[in-house]
């Protein structure tokens, strides 16, 4: 095992009954707690499935690919848990049944078992544990909170249950677990149903796992007799450890809703943890700013693929709606996102005037040529328009494609990614970057995490900054054309932000516009409800001005 942390206690986060219930924003809220009460927390996602990151899995399918600092593509429960404990979580903080093993077999290739057979159990399991606290190592904390994916009886995470398991074993008093469940409400019925949920705990029995506490996941708030019949069925120690997560308007309510019920005390009591009782009121502020915001703005999204259902389309872009969110409220805004396919524009072009309604348009991040001139269009009719615009990575390569088709004159003008063979690359790709799509190379390969940015100054980009150094995450693999740059420049589109090292384009902005910015990085995954990022603030600023 690798060296152990300063008494840090780990609370495990197991689901029961079905997936989607909320898992990743209850570990989220659990730091929370504790960090509000002075502690240093950090997180731990556990990925059951054999890839190796979530790069190379469809967003549509498994959600945001989430970027983290260090260059991991993870899943989007990490964004959840930077975004609750305004911390950065690293790639040691995630793993997936894939990367276990790999490590597993290349100590073996090295002779690191020193000639032992190496087993399923105990080795997989050991080298979980020696991430897990090599993570808390890392970030010092005092309070490590694991999320397992998956729920509670798939074959899939038996073996990170036994890592649990065998750290319980060793430190009983340093490992709690938490079993988040569903309590289904069946129409027919119209009453809240445990008998799930006391199968879940049961299957997590057989694991050899007693749960702590129980999170009640329903529609409702958990009644006096059902938290008895949990309580009891369960063998928990108390009804008080039925904890009950109804729906709510804004997850960021539930620290709170949490703390009504205690949970961090008994948790603390759990674990014979040197309670502090005291709390820092900057999230509280940060909730009853959120509830106070009472100004709208209407922004579009305009992309591809947007015509597959609001729930993945939530997952698909978790980051981006979290990051306008944050901005409108501390500008003291209630958010209303329209998800517009761009294949429509490309259908019917009249469309295209409906943009007038929305306070400010954004171009997410994507991948491919599908839907694309619709997305230009859009594009052209928010500069022309003076509608707000925020292009990040595909929203800013396109928006030069665009700028250069309408404004220079180039109409051939593209990127490399949708046309090889185009006469006018506006965006190319670099020869590694050629090489690893040749070789199908696709896995952790793109341009990613974080890198450094330098502004020019007197551009809005820097007054929003207010700084000239900055750092931000990127994950693609094509690059503005450097060629083109002085052309851009003085027709209109300022270059506002270079990475140093490599001279590359990161920001180019309009100036003679309300807000049109576009970045080759992802402001929205750097973007925390306690520090909105500067550019999405200047974004809704515009969209607030624009009074539609
Ligand atoms: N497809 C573009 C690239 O790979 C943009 C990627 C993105 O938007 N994340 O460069």
């Amino acid at each position: 095992m690798s060296a152990q942390a300063k008494n840090c206690k780990y609370i495990f986060v197991l689901g029961g009954v079905m997936s989607g219930v909320g898992k990743g924003v209850v570990t989220a809220s659990i730091g929370r707690m504790f960090k509000n009460r002075g502690y240093n927390v950090s997180a731990i996602k556990i990925d059951p499935y054999i890839n190796l990151d979530a790069g190379t899995m469809n967003p549509l399918e498994h959600g945001e690919v989430f970027v983290t600092e260090d260059r991991d593509e993870t899943d989007q429960d990490v964004g959840n848990y930077e975004r609750f404990l305004d911390t950065d979580i690293l790639s040691l903080n995630y793993m997936t049944t894939g990367r276990v093993y790999m490590s597993v077999i290349e100590k073996e290739r090295a002779m690191q078992y020193k000639g032992k057979c190496v087993q399923v159990v105990p080795h997989i399991p050991l080298e979980v544990i020696g991430r897990i606290k090599a993570a808390a190592k890392k970030a010092d904390a005092d309070v490590m909170v694991i999320e397992v994916g998956g729920t509670v009886g798939e074959y899939e995470n038996i073996l990170f249950l036994e890592a649990a398991r065998m750290m319980k074993l060793d430190n009983p008093d340093d490992v709690a677990f938490v079993l988040v469940s569903f309590l289904p409400i069946p129409g027919h019925l119209g009453e809240m149903k445990t008998k799930p949920t006391q199968h879940a705990a049961r299957a997590l029995n057989n694991s050899g796992i007693q749960p702590d506490f129980i999170v009640a996941r329903g529609r409702n708030e958990l009644d006096k007799p059902r938290r008895e019949k949990l309580a009891f069925f369960c063998w928990l120690r108390s009804k008080e450890h039925v904890i009950s997560a109804p729906d709510v308007k804004n997850i960021y309510e539930i620290p709170a809703l949490f703390e009504k019920q205690k949970f961090s005390a008994l948790l603390g009591e759990r674990l014979k943890l040197n309670f502090k009782s005291g709390k820092s009121h900057r999230w509280d502020n940060f909730v009853n700013r959120m509830n106070a915001a009472d100004k709208k703005v209407k922004i579009a999204v305009v992309g591809k693929y947007f015509g597959t259902g609001d729930y993945t389309l939530a997952d698909s872009y978790i980051s981006v709606i979290e990051a306008v969110k944050h901005a409108s409220w501390a500008n003291g805004a209630q958010p209303e996102m329209t998800w517009i396919d761009s294949e429509e524009f490309e259908k019917h072009p009249q469309k295209i005037k409906e943009l007038c309604g929305f306070s400010a348009l954004i171009v997410p991040g994507g991948f491919g040529s599908r839907g694309i001139e619709g997305i230009i269009s859009a594009i052209k009719f928010a500069r022309e328009n003076k509608i707000p615009y925020l292009g990040l990575c595909y929203g800013m390569q396109l928006a030069t494609i665009e700028f250069a088709r309408n404004v220079l004159g180039l109409k051939n003008a593209n990127s490399v990614e949708i046309d090889a063979k185009t006469h006018e690359p506006i965006i190319h790709i670099n020869p590694k970057q050629a090489n690893n799509v040749a070789l199908n190379r696709y896995g952790g390969t793109m341009r990613l995490g974080a890198y450094n940015c330098t502004l020019t100054p007197d551009t809005k980009t820097a007054e929003l900054y207010k700084t000239k150094k900055i750092s931000e995450r990127h994950r693609h693999r094509y690059e503005f054309n450097n060629v083109y740059r002085k052309k851009m420049e003085s027709a209109g589109m300022k270059v506002a932000g270079v990475n140093p090292e490599n001279d590359l384009v990161e920001i180019v902005e309009i100036t003679d516009h309300p807000f049109f910015v576009g970045t080759q990085f992802h402001p929205e995954f750097k973007s925390r409800p306690l520090s909105p990022h500067p550019l999405f603030m200047g974004m809704v600023k515009a969209a607030i001005a624009r009074n539609v």
